[in-house]
């Protein structure tokens, strides 16, 4: 059985945190991955995805030959850019367990991903592990919307299948991803003096509370969540509201059920507005709506007999470790991949409590990961 490094895997990972990576900005820790890339071998290029997403560095893709024939390319794939507040993270290190100081992100989403990538990578060569050739995409803008990864020069690539490595248990194999859309609403009333002449005014927060009271939101079902995140709207506090607006999601890992959860958000909305009106000298005002739902990016579903997914619970089974295939409310690249003409699978790498001050992991799943790793390759290699 391989045995990973683990004190290089914390160290490159502590290297990884400390360097600054928000979307957009992400250049430095990609210089950084580059660095730890050629020592152990790869060949290293970027795309021009940072023309799309106006950002300061494209996607990375770093080959690595196969040392045996006959073996098909295979993917790796982690995200390099961080969420706010993400800058300035000082890591707090106690024995394997890494949290933040309190005041940032940790940025293990998904610099643990990228880490583990990267030791799987030095341990092919040192233990002269039977592999195909490796392709190894490190994305930018994943936490904005998967630009990157929408962006990714496929021409790049000969694998077809492979991993993506952005969630929190190693135990966990996520094959189902939830599809998600993105909501906005914006309610019209009536602009009034409060005071003097609220009869005249028709309150537009009003009504898109009214919309709101009545609509299922949180979680929904086992599949599927809806909210609504931020509203913005009114002047002043003794100013009658004419626009209020409304933004949200919805996600499922069922396209139908996601379909339904819009149509009955957008449904609320449409009867508070149509039973809002006043009459202002003699005149009828109705409240109007306008509204847009976006899908942000579709459910992903990889069958759980997928050759992927197989190798994968084969080399845990190896291992003697579990490995179970999961489902989640999250979305990341590998949605993309997977719409893209891949067969991708989003294994753990241990990140917890993602995007929160309060975020940790713990190297041995970062580690534990990195071994189904270095397993799957040698299920992937026939050996
Ligand atoms: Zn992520």
């Amino acid at each position: 059985m391989a045995t990973v490094n683990l004190p290089r895997l914390k160290e490159l990972f502590l290297d990884l945190v400390r360097i600054d990576s928000l979307s957009r900005r992400e250049r430095d820790v990609a210089q950084r991955l580059v660095r730890e890339l050629e020592s152990a071998g790869l060949r290293c290029r970027f795309d021009t995805a940072a023309d799309k997403v106006r950002g300061n560095c494209s996607n990375l893709i770093a080959y690595l030959d196969g040392n045996r024939e006959g073996i098909a390319p295979l993917l790796l794939c982690a995200h390099m850019d961080t969420v706010v507040p993400g800058e300035g993270v000082k890591p707090v290190v106690e024995g394997d367990i890494i949290r933040t100081d309190g005041t940032t992100v940790l940025g293990g989403d998904d610099k643990s991903g990228c880490a583990i990538i990267c030791e799987v990578l030095h341990q092919l060569r040192e233990q002269d592990i039977a592999h195909g050739p490796i392709e190894a995409v490190f994305t930018v803008c994943e936490e904005l919307g998967l630009q990157g990864a929408r962006n990714l020069d496929l021409g790049l690539l000969q694998a077809r299948e492979g991993l993506v490595f952005d969630s929190d248990s190693p135990g966990y194999l996520f094959v189902r991803q939830a599809g998600a859309y993105g909501l906005r609403f914006t309610v019209r009333g009536l602009e009034a003096h409060a005071g003097m002449a609220p009869e005249r005014g028709l309150s537009a927060i009003k009504v898109a509370a009214e919309a709101i009271a009545a609509m299922r939101l949180g979680r929904i079902d086992e599949e599927t969540t809806a909210n609504l995140g931020t509203i913005e709207g009114g002047r002043a506090g003794n100013v009658v509201p004419n626009e209020v607006t409304v933004r949200g999601e919805a996600r499922s890992t069922d396209p139908r059920k996601l379909e339904a959860q819009v149509e009955h958000m957008i449904a609320c909305f449409k009867d508070a507005v149509a039973r809002a009106a006043v009459t202002v000298d003699g005149k009828l005002i109705n409240a109007q709506l306008e509204y847009k739902s976006v899908p942000s990016y579709k459910a992903m579903n990889v069958p759980e007999d997928a050759p992927i997914v197989r190798k994968v619970l084969e080399a845990a089974r190896r291992l003697g470790c579990e490995v179970r295939p999961h489902a989640t409310g999250g979305g990341c690249d590998a949605n993309i991949l997977n719409q893209r003409g891949f067969v991708v699978a989003n294994l753990g790498t241990g990140m917890r409590d993602i995007h929160t001050v309060r975020e940790w992991l713990d190297v041995r799943d970062m580690a534990a990961t990195a071994e189904v790793t270095l397993e799957l390759i040698r299920v992937h290699a026939g050996a």
